[in-house]
């Protein structure tokens, strides 16, 4: 037995309130007495070896877990950050690295640096190969993106069609370089199943300055590689205030154009088409204009591009379909024109895509009464040969009404002869470019008469525009073409003086 003053006992309530107090390495000393008091001692510890044992063990358990919470969270945020299809950046991780970047307050001159890009030919590569095709091209151009860049630059896929690239330090003329090495990479073809495309880019530059948000440098670079894209494919601009204002007075025109196409705004001028043999007028092509209030006259080429991109097209292309077939109506009402003579209306590549297009010219043609065939749609080559099954199915539609299709701006594109056959036209309108030399270059009539054995091979006939010379006109008509157009024989005029033209006809060409 042992004594009540034991030294032992107290060593061991200081040994149990160690170990109660979480210290489960300390030990409490056994003594040589080897007594009932020791085996206490003893199993005490052995107690306390087991709780310190299974206390490791859940500690490395708890230290493992939280290291695989640690990886999900860190793999959630990637996910939050990151663009699913190309493994770029996204929108968020974007703006994130932007205002570290900004936030670091490199020196002034110094970065960051934002270019934005669109592609230029995206949206007609998904629309005409399909969303497979489109994704390979978003994942083809993000890599080389990445190899365009430096490892701290952040390359990210905004949506879309739309990337982004922030360089945390560079100036804006380093950026540049970059810009157009970029620029010069996605010149290469893109190789997908069985064919290989190109798509360029437009690039704008944001020079982050200090107190901007990133926010403001996206917007800066936005409106820069919007003026890139209006200059045509492949450019790049560094943001500057000017071009601020240049938006504003665009989006100001939008608006005005919206409300010229419900009132009235616009107007159609009239060319003839003449046959060459007798000089009789035997149609007109309808062209648009804009009366705009503050700025006069605005011609096509310039409202026509920015009615696309606005999304005005098809308002304007059902104006213009709507005013010519009235016109010509009340020109056979008024006896001044036979059946014979047709109108011209030039159609949008987005026009031809919509069904309710068809919808629109069938009650048009009711409502008028106007025979189809004297109605005549201009297409440019270009609209169709780069549509898709849906084009050829609205085309065939249009057919189907009675409706005469041209193609316009014949020469320029690209269609082959085989494809030329296939398709459901009437008619051809040459290029005026391909009639440039016509009179001064020797070797011209030859392309001419080639051009037209081409297009009388495919079963079609041409209509030549751009005459501006009587000698043009000679050379034609010496070479068997049937029609043409141009400043020559009358400039587009406004409907009232084209009674006059038509009174001013070569004998035996009135109707
Ligand atoms: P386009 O269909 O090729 O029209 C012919 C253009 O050439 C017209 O310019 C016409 O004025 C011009 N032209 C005619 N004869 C001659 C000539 O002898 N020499 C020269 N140098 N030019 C001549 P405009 O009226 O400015 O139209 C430009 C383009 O705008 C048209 O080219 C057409 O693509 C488009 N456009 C015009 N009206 C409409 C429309 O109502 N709807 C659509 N979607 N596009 C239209
Ligand atoms: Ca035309
Ligand atoms: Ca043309």
């Amino acid at each position: 037995m042992f004594a009540d003053n034991d030294p032992r006992l107290s060593q061991l309530l200081e040994g149990i309130v160690r170990l109660a107090s979480g210290d489960l390495s300390s030990r409490i000393e056994v003594s040589p007495a080897r007594d009932e008091l020791d085996a206490i001692i003893t199993g005490t510890n052995l107690l306390a070896e087991d709780l310190q044992i299974i206390y490791e063990e859940l500690e490395q358990r708890v230290q493992v877990r939280t290291q695989l919470l640690h990886e999900a969270h860190l793999e959630m945020q990637k996910m939050a950050m990151q663009d699913p299809l190309t493994g770029l950046a996204n929108r968020s991780a974007l703006i994130d690295a932007l205002k570290t970047a900004l936030d670091a307050g490199a020196a002034p001159e110094e970065g960051p640096v934002l270019l934005l890009m669109d592609l230029d030919a995206f949206k007609s590569i998904n629309d005409s190969m399909g969303h497979t095709a489109g994704d390979q091209v978003l994942i083809t151009v993000g890599q080389r993106l990445r190899g365009a860049v430096r490892a701290d630059d952040v390359v990210a896929r905004l949506g879309g069609d739309e990337f982004a690239i922030v360089m945390p330090s560079a100036t804006p003329d380093q950026a540049t370089v970059v810009g157009h090495r970029i620029l010069a990479a996605l010149k290469q073809p893109i190789e997908l199943p069985g064919r290989s495309v190109r798509c360029g880019a437009s690039i704008g530059l944001s020079a982050g300055a200090e107190g901007q948000t990133p926010e403001d440098m996206l917007m800066e670079a936005d409106v820069a590689m919007y003026a890139s894209k209006a200059e045509g494919q492949n450019r790049l601009h560094r943001f500057e205030p000017a071009l601020l204002l240049m938006r504003r007075l665009r989006s100001q025109l939008v608006e005005d154009l919206r409300a010229a196409i419900k009132s009235d705004g616009l107007t159609l001028y009239y060319q003839p088409v003449v046959e060459l043999a007798t000089g009789r007028v035997e149609g007109v092509e309808a062209l648009v204009r804009w009366n705009h209030p503050t700025r006069g006259f605005i011609m096509p080429d310039e409202f026509i591009p920015l009615a696309e991109e606005a999304g005005l097209i098809s308002e304007l292309g059902l104006w213009v379909l709507r005013a010519a077939v009235h016109q010509l109506r009340s020109w056979i009402a008024a006896s001044l024109v036979d059946n014979r003579f047709s109108v011209r209306i030039n159609i949008s590549a987005t026009d031809l895509q919509s069904l309710q297009f068809i919808e629109d010219v069938r009650n048009v043609l009711k409502e008028t009464g106007v025979r189809p065939e004297q109605v005549v749609l201009e297409l440019t080559e270009v609209a169709i040969v780069k549509g898709n099954e849906l084009d050829r199915y609205s085309l065939a539609g249009l057919r189907g009404l009675g409706v005469g299709i041209e193609i316009d701006d014949f020469g320029t594109g690209y269609s082959s002869i085989s494809y030329l056959r296939r398709l459901p036209v009437d008619r051809v309108k040459v290029d005026r470019s391909l009639i440039t030399g016509l009179g001064t270059d020797p070797s011209q009539p030859a392309l001419v008469a080639a051009v037209l054995q081409l297009v009388r091979a495919c079963g079609l006939e041409a209509v030549w525009e751009g005459v501006e010379t009587a000698e043009q006109a000679g050379i034609l008509r010496g070479l068997g073409c049937l029609s043409a157009q141009g400043y020559y024989f009358s400039r587009p005029v406004p409907p009232d003086q084209i009674p006059l033209l038509l009174a001013d006809q070569p004998e035996g060409a009135n109707p």
